[in-house]
């Protein structure tokens, strides 16, 4: 696709992707965070064009038949998809992208561009995760319960990955992928 690094990091809601996603892009300007668009309300505090892309179905319908999003999949209920341009653009000026994608969608990418770097985030625990997924107060109980189901068949799907870091600790998490960042950067066919 480019010349950048396409980083796709998955993991089980509550494992924490997000707040490790936003640390990384905080101290690496290089990196480049794709906005996804998605038919899910915003929750309190989001903001259209930042968080995501929110958007009503017929609208998303009409970017998978325009053949606009990279890739797409239904996650719990509503759709997500990472909008193409933007990502084959920054490849090409040399940008590393950052996808925050669920399992379905990052395989998809996986058979369209097998450079991406594939990572899956695990909580430290399964008691762990599920306290995460409450304590974050966002999700309503029903919600809760679809996204604490679906934890343990998503976790089985880590061996897909390229590599998997364990968030028991944020700071180690970033610096982890930054680590892997780093080697993939020094793989001689990169070179
Ligand atoms: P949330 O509703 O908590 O923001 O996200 C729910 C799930 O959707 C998370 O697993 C997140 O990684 C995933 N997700 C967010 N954006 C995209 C996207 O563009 N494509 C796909 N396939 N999944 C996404």
């Amino acid at each position: 696709m480019g010349k950048g690094l396409l980083i796709v990091i998955s993991g089980p809601s509550g494992a924490g992707k997000g707040t490790i996603c936003k640390r990384l892009l905080e101290t690496n300007p290089q990196i480049m965070a794709s906005i996804s668009a998605t038919t899910r309300r915003p929750r309190q505090g989001e903001e259209n064009g930042v968080n995501y892309f929110f958007i009503d179905h017929d609208r998303f319908e009409n970017m998978i038949t325009k053949g606009d999003l990279l890739e797409y999949a239904k996650v719990y209920g509503n759709y997500y998809g990472t909008p193409k341009d933007y990502v084959i653009e920054n490849l090409e000026k040399g940008n590393d992208v950052l996808l925050e994608i669920d399992i379905e969608g990052a395989l998809q990418i996986k058979e369209k561009y097998r450079e991406g770097i594939f990572v899956f985030i695990l909580p430290p625990s399964l008691e762990e995760l599920k306290s995460r997924i409450i304590n974050r107060g966002t999700e309503t109980e029903e919600d809760i319960k679809k996204r604490y189901g679906s934890a343990m068949s998503e976790i089985s799907q880590v061996i897909k990955y390229d590599y998997v870091v364990i968030n028991d600790d944020i700071d180690r998490a970033k610096e982890d992928i930054e680590a892997i960042i780093r080697a993939e950067n020094c793989k001689v066919l990169r070179v």
